[in-house]
């Protein structure tokens, strides 16, 4: 049978993502600019709100691994962008009293260093080598977010790859573990990062906004923040299981500068 022009085009088959939360620092705080911050209480409450919904905390290399073998069902990836130091002080010995695990993406660059990609607002700095090794060897997943936190969309093949690429072995090295997974600076995804993400090596990647690069490879997630209680967590679950199965482009929300 031969196609005609009049032949109505494919629908474009919905996929289904994992449940997964973004956060980036655990601390008290006084400015936070780009509302990367949450407050240990909060984020001990939101750790209930999860348990009360029957959801457990686990890296993603845990959740993806149990969803391949059907027995995702429950499970919530953990994600902590930037590497804060105050994930190896207060996120880590939080999760250990619940028996949860997370994903730690790291900047291979700047270990032991500040924030220093934010021009404005506190300084923050970043777990040391052995810092992350020590989070490692406890059981979390440590993941990439590049050499030096740089919008990949801006760069040439030449320093995309390196951005990419290069931290990957570093990583490794350091946590004794396989680092499959890399998280996009600022969120920023094009076809050329997706594609050097997937051409380095790494099993799957996290972004935040659905949108028309979503796939194994950048995953969306669902930002928390220290303004999230119980309603507006309800809330954002629900929106996550929605446009995680609807093929549609959610826009990212202006007010949200992501790190
Ligand atoms: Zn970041």
């Amino acid at each position: 049978m031969t196609r005609t022009a009049q032949q109505p085009t494919r629908r474009r088959v919905p996929q289904s993502f994992p449940y997964v939360l973004m956060y980036h620092s655990v601390s008290e705080y006084t400015d936070d600019p780009y509302l990367v911050t949450v407050e240990p209480a909060r984020f001990e409450r939101q750790l209930r709100w999860l348990r009360a919904r029957g959801c457990t905390g686990v890296s993603m290399r845990e959740l993806l691994a149990a969803r391949r073998a059907g027995r995702g069902r429950g499970l919530v990836g953990l994600t902590f962008d930037d590497a804060y130091t105050d994930f190896a002080d207060t996120v880590h010995p939080l999760l250990r009293r619940y028996g949860w695990t997370a994903t730690v993406f790291v900047i291979s660059g700047m270990m032991g260093g500040h924030n220093d990609w934010d021009p404005a607002g506190p300084r923050k700095s970043l777990m040391t080598e052995d810092e992350v090794a020590r989070v490692a060897a406890e059981g979390m997943e440590i993941g990439s977010h590049s050499v030096g936190h740089r919008r990949l969309t801006e760069l040439d093949p030449v320093e995309l790859a390196a951005e990419v690429g290069k931290s990957r072995p570093v990583l490794q090295a350091l946590s004794g573990q396989p680092v499959n997974g890399f998280c996009y600076p600022y969120g920023a995804v094009d076809a050329a990062a997706v594609g050097a993400v997937r051409e380095a090596g790494y099993g799957y990647g996290c972004a935040i906004w659905r949108c028309e690069f979503s796939g194994p490879h950048a995953l969306p997630r669902t930002y928390v923040g220290d303004r999230d209680g119980a309603l507006r967590l309800d809330a954002k679950r629900v929106r996550h299981g929605l446009t995680a199965t609807r093929a549609a482009e959610i826009p990212a929300p202006r007010f949200l500068r992501f790190r």
